[in-house]
């Protein structure tokens, strides 16, 4: 490990073991080192769906909600095996770091994630503590939507043919008005979107925040590339607000402003690398 390396992860160490709070900002690059499918570019997202390359369809056109109603089968062949995956997907050893890291501190941790895999919660951390702000696979709305309703996924079992990726089980319909239910998360060109579980979680993250914002405040951001850049922001927005550190971590765009700390590693290398020196 080099010696600018091997300072940065010191100058991480030092920060969060002299912080009182700890914000955790997340990208698609933390759910990488659990073996999660990485999207970005084509090339990604066609390794993960072979079926989508032979029919010429990209993630960014895939994750468009118009595909419920072009085509029921396919949109819930590829949203019910990404279901099942991040069900069946472990998360990896760095969650636990992180949690064990905000054990100590005064105002604990909060997750700010663009990640809509129920990862975080599934490793332990609290409901309560995190947000959303694409929204969750594990909870549904209606298609149309006839309501604001927002509801849990956890009975769904969509069985998909692998070979074509189309979906062969019944599909979830709404229950107010029995049309086609679809997940609750925030798609491109997605007018439908219901907020309001992220509006309450969002609440909750202000509140938090108003107590723990401040130069104790340690904001570890992983694997938030600038493609999408809503987590990055955030990330940079709350630092500048509060003159909190912000450690960000990310093997191919890891710059930051004079102060913080850059890591160009992977989340799960990082967190161990800056865990060691605790
Ligand atoms: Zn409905």
């Amino acid at each position: 490990m080099d010696i600018e390396i091997k300072a940065m992860i010191e100058k991480a160490a030092i920060a969060v073991v002299e912080g009182d709070a700890l914000l955790i900002t997340a990208g698609a690059g933390m759910g990488v080192d659990s073996g999660l499918p990485d999207f970005r570019g084509d090339k990604g997202f066609w390794k993960a769906y072979p079926p989508f390359e032979r029919l010429g369809v990209s993630f960014v056109d895939m994750a468009n909600p118009a595909w419920f109603a072009r085509d029921p089968e396919l949109a819930w062949g590829f949203y019910g095996h990404r279901l099942q995956l991040y069900r069946e997907t472990a998360p990896h050893r760095g969650f636990d770091v992180l949690r064990r890291w905000a054990l100590d501190l005064d105002h604990g941790s909060f997750v700010f994630t663009s990640n809509v895999d129920g990862q975080f919660q599934q490793s332990g951390f609290e409901r309560e503590r995190v947000i959303e702000c694409h929204g969750s696979i594990g909870h549904l709305q209606c298609s149309e939507p006839c309501s604001n309703d927002i509801w849990r996924a956890d009975g769904l079992d969509v069985k998909v043919d692998m070979g074509s990726f189309r979906a062969l089980s019944e599909l979830p319909v709404c229950p107010r008005c029995g049309a086609l239910a679809r997940p609750n998360v925030l798609m491109f060109g997605d007018w439908h979107w219901i907020p309001g579980r992220t509006a309450a979680q969002e609440q909750r993250f202000s509140d938090w925040l108003a107590k723990a914002a401040g130069p104790k405040l340690v904001i570890v951001e992983l694997g938030a590339g600038s493609a999408v850049p809503t987590v990055r922001m955030t990330s940079e927005q709350i630092a500048s607000r509060s003159g909190a550190t912000l450690v960000r971590i990310n093997p191919r765009e890891p710059q930051v402003r004079h102060g913080h700390v850059g890591l160009e590693m992977n989340a799960l290398e990082a967190l161990e690398a800056i865990d060691a020196r605790l």
